[in-house]
Protein backbone atom coordinates (compact mmCIF):
# COMPACT_ATOMS: atom_id res chain seq x y z
CA UNK A 1 0.00 0.00 0.00
CA UNK A 2 1.87 3.27 -0.94
CA UNK A 3 -0.52 5.16 1.93
CA UNK A 4 1.99 3.78 4.32
CA UNK A 5 5.59 5.53 2.66
CA UNK A 6 3.00 8.52 2.36
CA UNK A 7 2.20 8.42 6.36
CA UNK A 8 5.61 8.06 6.79
CA UNK A 9 7.05 10.68 4.91
CA UNK A 10 4.43 13.15 6.55
CA UNK A 11 5.74 11.99 9.95
CA UNK A 12 8.93 12.14 8.84
CA UNK A 13 8.81 15.88 8.11
CA UNK A 14 6.63 16.65 11.36
CA UNK A 15 9.79 15.14 13.24
CA UNK A 16 12.03 17.31 11.46
CA UNK A 17 10.12 20.43 11.72
CA UNK A 18 9.35 19.71 15.57
CA UNK A 19 13.66 19.29 15.40
CA UNK A 20 13.01 17.58 18.85
CA UNK A 21 9.87 19.29 20.23
CA UNK A 22 6.66 16.90 21.08
CA UNK A 23 4.07 17.10 18.04
CA UNK A 24 0.89 17.91 19.66
CA UNK A 25 -1.30 18.09 16.54
CA UNK A 26 -0.59 17.66 12.59
CA UNK A 27 -2.28 19.59 9.89
CA UNK A 28 -2.70 17.41 6.54
CA UNK A 29 -3.80 18.87 3.28
CA UNK A 30 -5.06 16.36 1.19
CA UNK A 31 -6.02 17.60 -1.99
CA UNK A 32 -8.24 15.27 -4.80
CA UNK A 33 -10.91 12.68 -4.63
CA UNK A 34 -9.62 9.23 -4.28
CA UNK A 35 -7.92 8.35 -0.66
CA UNK A 36 -10.64 7.37 2.43
CA UNK A 37 -9.60 9.99 4.94
CA UNK A 38 -9.89 7.73 7.49
CA UNK A 39 -7.46 5.85 6.55
CA UNK A 40 -5.31 8.22 5.96
CA UNK A 41 -5.45 9.92 9.42
CA UNK A 42 -5.40 6.26 10.82
CA UNK A 43 -2.22 5.57 8.83
CA UNK A 44 -0.41 8.75 9.81
CA UNK A 45 -0.71 7.75 13.57
CA UNK A 46 0.47 4.30 13.04
CA UNK A 47 3.46 5.93 11.44
CA UNK A 48 4.00 8.51 13.85
CA UNK A 49 3.92 5.78 17.10
CA UNK A 50 7.40 5.52 18.68
CA UNK A 51 8.38 9.14 17.86
CA UNK A 52 7.69 12.98 18.91
CA UNK A 53 4.32 12.93 17.43
CA UNK A 54 2.91 9.79 18.73
CA UNK A 55 -0.20 11.41 20.44
CA UNK A 56 -0.12 14.23 17.80
CA UNK A 57 -3.99 14.46 16.67
CA UNK A 58 -4.24 14.30 12.79
CA UNK A 59 -5.90 17.04 11.23
CA UNK A 60 -6.58 16.70 7.85
CA UNK A 61 -7.89 19.42 5.57
CA UNK A 62 -9.72 17.61 2.57
CA UNK A 63 -9.97 19.56 -0.93
CA UNK A 64 -11.40 17.62 -3.86
CA UNK A 65 -10.42 18.72 -7.39
CA UNK A 66 -12.79 20.91 -9.22
CA UNK A 67 -14.04 20.89 -12.94
CA UNK A 68 -15.32 23.29 -14.86
CA UNK A 69 -16.87 22.84 -17.94
CA UNK A 70 -16.48 25.55 -20.77
CA UNK A 71 -19.30 24.33 -22.89
CA UNK A 72 -22.51 24.41 -20.09
CA UNK A 73 -21.08 26.41 -17.37
CA UNK A 74 -20.90 23.36 -15.60
CA UNK A 75 -18.54 23.62 -12.29
CA UNK A 76 -18.55 20.91 -9.28
CA UNK A 77 -16.09 18.61 -7.36
CA UNK A 78 -14.63 15.64 -8.97
CA UNK A 79 -16.29 12.50 -8.08
CA UNK A 80 -15.14 9.73 -10.10
CA UNK A 81 -11.97 9.71 -13.02
CA UNK A 82 -14.84 9.59 -16.08
CA UNK A 83 -15.46 13.44 -14.73
CA UNK A 84 -11.81 14.49 -15.41
CA UNK A 85 -11.89 13.69 -19.37
CA UNK A 86 -15.15 14.94 -19.90
CA UNK A 87 -18.00 16.72 -18.57
CA UNK A 88 -20.30 14.61 -16.28
CA UNK A 89 -23.12 17.42 -17.44
CA UNK A 90 -22.79 17.87 -21.08
CA UNK A 91 -20.08 14.98 -21.94
CA UNK A 92 -17.71 17.91 -23.28
CA UNK A 93 -14.55 17.72 -23.63
CA UNK A 94 -13.46 21.39 -23.05
CA UNK A 95 -13.36 21.12 -19.56
CA UNK A 96 -10.42 22.12 -17.09
CA UNK A 97 -9.58 20.68 -13.68
CA UNK A 98 -8.22 22.44 -11.01
CA UNK A 99 -7.03 21.49 -8.02
CA UNK A 100 -4.33 18.59 -7.02
CA UNK A 101 -4.55 15.17 -5.54
CA UNK A 102 -0.92 16.22 -3.40
CA UNK A 103 -1.09 14.77 0.38
CA UNK A 104 1.17 17.33 2.44
CA UNK A 105 1.59 18.40 6.05
CA UNK A 106 0.27 22.27 5.98
CA UNK A 107 1.38 23.07 9.49
CA UNK A 108 2.36 21.07 12.89
CA UNK A 109 1.45 22.08 16.43
CA UNK A 110 3.89 21.73 19.43
CA UNK A 111 4.01 21.05 22.96
CA UNK A 112 3.54 25.06 23.33
CA UNK A 113 0.58 24.92 21.47
CA UNK A 114 1.98 26.94 18.94
CA UNK A 115 0.96 26.18 15.13
CA UNK A 116 4.03 26.62 12.75
CA UNK A 117 3.66 25.97 8.91
CA UNK A 118 5.73 22.93 8.32
ZN1 LIG B 1 -20.69 20.55 -19.71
Amino acid sequence: MHETGLSEAIVAAAVRRAAGRRVTGLRVHVGGHPVDPEVVAQGIQLAAAGTVAADATVDLVLEPMTVTCHECGRSGPVDDHLAMVACPGCGGVNIEVTGSDDVVLESITVNSGVREPA
